[in-house]
């Protein structure tokens, strides 16, 4: 299968390079140019089921289903008391171009009323070889687990990886291979982490490391003994920089990161997890936005917003 930047199942191809059937869609769903070849799988717009047995042509969204064709949903949004202003039917705040409403978050929190307790919680995929570095980074924010108070909750941090096996693709690019894993990644909380030469053009030459959709996160080699990598991990769990005082959230650019998690951090992580949104901050005239949204809190999906982060 091959997908666009929103997830969309363009193309299917089988193992001898047959296009077997090839997909366009209009914003909300709705299938168009199929003519080419038949469909051979069920999986279209953001990698949704079309449910097509029912004769009723809706995408099933989990929390909802989506009628593409009268582009609302069917049910009200779970969690429609929080975005008040807009219509309970509407799909992605009525932008499915820019935002896309899929089980794709790269980190969860969940919140457990009886032990008072807020776990955030995600997977990282790595390479053995980069391994080393991955889990300083990753124990570096498990190590904060009930350190921090919110609300009289306390804060857990349970972030993973799993280790991805060169030999496993054929594919020649290490990147696409995480990238890949990410993609088929349905728990909801998949991000990679990688460690690239420091002559990887991906990198610009003030930058240590760099997290992609808000997931992806690539860390110059020279930097992969440094705090860069939990830098990163905090911009893939929902953090911005924080331009005044050095601490762990410094602009990445600068060598003084240090092991400083600040409270209102760990809030904003919280908070964007109950409000769905992300934080976000303007560079170079772009809005960068942290963490790859999700709007999901007792397992309700809302849409997701794609964007880099450095
Ligand atoms: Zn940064």
């Amino acid at each position: 299968m091959t997908r666009d930047y929103r997830g969309d199942v363009r193309c299917v191809i089988d193992d001898a390079g047959t296009l077997e059937e090839s997909t366009s869609y209009y914003p909300y769903g709705m299938p168009h140019g199929t003519g080419l070849v038949a469909s051979v799988q069920p999986y279209k717009y953001t990698g949704k089921e079309l449910d097509r047995e029912t004769g009723l042509d809706w995408y099933d969204s989990q929390a909802r289903m989506l009628d593409p064709a009268t582009v609302r949903t069917t049910t009200m949004d779970p969690m429609c008391e929080k975005y008040y202003p807009m219509s309970p039917y509407l799909w992605c705040g009525g932008n499915p171009v820019k935002h896309t409403d899929k089980n794709g978050m790269d980190y969860h929190v969940e919140c457990n009323e009886n032990n008072r307790e807020y776990t955030i919680k995600a997977i990282f995929y790595v390479f053995q070889d980069d391994l080393y570095s991955a889990k300083e980074s990753i124990d570096f924010w498990n190590k904060l687990s009930g350190q921090y108070r919110i609300n009289d909750y306390y804060v857990k941090f349970d972030l993973s990886y799993s280790v991805v096996d060169h030999a496993s693709s054929n594919n020649p690019s290490k990147t696409s291979m995480l990238r890949y894993k990410v993609d088929n990644d349905d728990s909801g909380m998949a991000n990679s982490y990688q460690i690239v030469a420091d002559t990887d053009k991906r990198l610009k030459s003030e930058q240590n490391g760099k997290t992609i959709d808000g997931k992806k996160i690539l860390v110059r080699d020279s930097q992969s003994k440094t705090m860069t990598g939990a830098h990163e991990i905090g911009h893939a769990i929902g953090l911005v920089h924080n331009r005044s005082v050095h601490a762990l959230m410094y602009e990445c650019s600068s060598e003084r990161l240090n092991n400083q998690v600040f409270h209102d951090e760990i809030l904003q992580i919280i908070n964007n997890a109950k409000a769905g949104k992300p934080s976000f901050e303007k560079k170079d005239n772009e809005f960068n936005y942290a963490g790859k949204i999700l709007i999901f809190f007792d397992n309700n999906i809302h849409f997701v917003v794609n964007d880099k982060y450095i």
